[in-house]
């Protein structure tokens, strides 16, 4: 056998499903293996409790999911998506200022996420190829710390065990996956981890927007400032299918989270701009608030270990989770999933599986130095990261990053770069080269905004009034 034939995914949310995909596309069967029943919609479940949370698909992540299933972009746009041009649809108050709508660069893709991931499910558990055990819970790997050769699963209504063979298991079992813990139960070292913890939470709601609200108005961004230091607060109103506006605030450790629904208007009013709070005053709520604590940046380097047992792959939330606050999620997974085609298109024979595992692991090294340096800037921040980009000079590269963010809301030529880099469709080492430290200088700043930019019939659209 030259190459895999059979494979095994353990998780079968947005890495899960991609990466079936792609191994659909040069092995002979596929089977996913998924703890929950998948539901034949786009309706929440249990083991996706993030999606009840604001999600945007920057355009690295849309480009990476539109070349392995032409036509998503449609298909989500047909379904109420909204394409939010980047930073024309955005209003947003950043730590160093409001930031001006420059014109569009990038884009990213707004709506619930339980749409998101029915819309990628249903055409990709359509190819014959991929069949789909659900109610399976993966308990732990077959094989040896050679080779994996499969996995031993349990049925959740049963409780029957059994063993599925497979020559390649790829984990995307996300945040909660047991692979380290599988690893050196094979006798294998431990596999080696960063964290960073600024202890991120989000309490989010639905609201009937305004009419024509979710096609025409911008989506809003209040961020807080970690120069302040005190407790980062954040809020965003995204446009979401169905006239609605998903509603999402946030905290860092110490921000008080506002769990109860008495608690949601007044925190949006304590942002540092009522903007947030001035939308939602107006409108009504659909929901109830949703709160959960899952913003911490986790980062596996399984590529470090000497041996890497062939016939195992680690890609999505299992390999790496970031401060969702960034968006990066997604898009990485995206990432890892093209990095796994590339890889299955040439000689993938024994050996190979550490050489794709660093390939993929390359991938999510941008989204984890942006959210990991932006998070260790915050009060309350618990660095347990040994990657030494976080460990020392710290106060120079914030002093760095603050003066890119600060030039980027004001200079549109900046403002490109940062963008480019933020939607995951360049690389972050290019904030650090010599072309764009001469941009940062040669670039004309506009005036600071001391306000929202609305126009006056965006204003007119959702009731707002003139401050003045
Ligand atoms: C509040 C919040 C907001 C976010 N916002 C954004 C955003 O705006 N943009 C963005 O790009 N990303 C965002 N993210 C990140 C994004 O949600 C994740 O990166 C993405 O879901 C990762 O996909 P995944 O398939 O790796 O993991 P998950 O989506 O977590 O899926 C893991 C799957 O594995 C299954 N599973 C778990 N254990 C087992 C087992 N033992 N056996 C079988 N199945 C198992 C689960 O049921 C689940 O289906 C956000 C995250 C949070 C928490």
């Amino acid at each position: 056998m030259t190459g895999p034939v059979h494979a095994i995914v353990l998780g079968g949310s947005w890495a899960g499903m991609l990466a079936a995909h792609v191994l659909a596309r040069h092995l002979e069967t596929v089977t996913v293996v998924e703890r929950d029943a998948l539901p034949d919609g786009p309706h929440h479940r249990r083991g996706t409790p993030q999606a009840r949370h604001g999600h945007i698909l920057w355009s690295g992540g849309a480009r990476i999911v539109e070349d392995l299933l032409p036509g998503t972009h449609d298909r989500l746009l047909a379904a109420g998506a909204r394409r939010l041009r980047f930073h024309e649809d955005l209003v947003t108050l950043t730590s160093h200022g409001w930031q001006h709508r420059f014109p569009p660069r990038q884009y990213g893709l707004m709506c619930t996420r339980p749409l998101l991931d029915w819309t990628l499910r249903r055409q990709i558990l359509a190819n014959d190829r991929i069949s789909l055990r659900q109610r399976t819970e993966a308990v732990e790997l077959t094989g040896d710390a050679q080779r994996i050769t499969g996995v031993r699963v349990r049925d959740t209504e049963s409780g029957a065990y059994e063993v599925l063979a497979a020559d390649l298991v790829v984990d995307c079992a996300g945040r909660g996956s047991r692979l380290r813990r599988w690893l050196t139960a094979l006798g294998l070292p431990p596999v080696e981890e960063d964290v960073v913890d600024v202890g991120m939470a989000y309490a989010s709601r639905l609201y009937r927007a305004p009419e024509g609200a979710t096609a025409l108005f911008p989506a809003v961004n209040v961020a807080a400032d970690h120069r302040e230091r005190k407790p980062g607060r954040f809020g965003v109103v995204y446009p979401q299918e169905d006239d609605q506006w998903m509603v999402t605030l946030s905290c860092t450790r110490g921000g008080e989270l506002p769990t109860r629904e008495e608690d949601f208007l007044p925190y949006a009013r304590s942002l540092r701009d009522p903007l947030v709070a001035d939308l939602i005053s107006q409108v009504e709520p659909l929901t109830p608030v949703v709160a959960s604590h899952l913003g911490i940046n986790r980062r596996l380097y399984p590529e470090r270990l000497e041996r890497w047992p062939d016939g195992l792959l680690v890609l999505g939330d299992s390999l790496a989770v970031f401060n969702p606050i960034y968006g990066h999620g997604m898009s990485s997974a995206a990432r890892g999933a093209e990095a796994l085609d590339r890889a299955l298109g040439g000689s993938f024979g024994p050996g190979a599986a550490h050489r794709v595992q660093r390939e993929i692991s390359a991938g999510a090294d941008d989204p984890w130095i942006m959210a990991a340096s932006k998070d260790i800037a915050f009060v309350n921040c618990r660095n347990q990261a040994k990657d030494p980009r976080l460990t020392g000079g710290a106060a120079a590269r914030q002093h760095y990053s603050d003066m890119v963010a600060g030039r980027s809301i004001r200079s549109p030529e900046v403002c490109d770069v940062v963008t480019d880099v933020m939607a995951m469709t360049a690389p972050q080492s290019d904030l650090g080269s010599s072309e764009f430290m001469a941009l940062m200088h040669r670039d004309k700043m506009r005036p600071d905004l001391t306000e929202p930019p609305l126009t006056q019939e965006e204003m007119d659209l959702v009731g707002l009034k003139p401050r003045h």
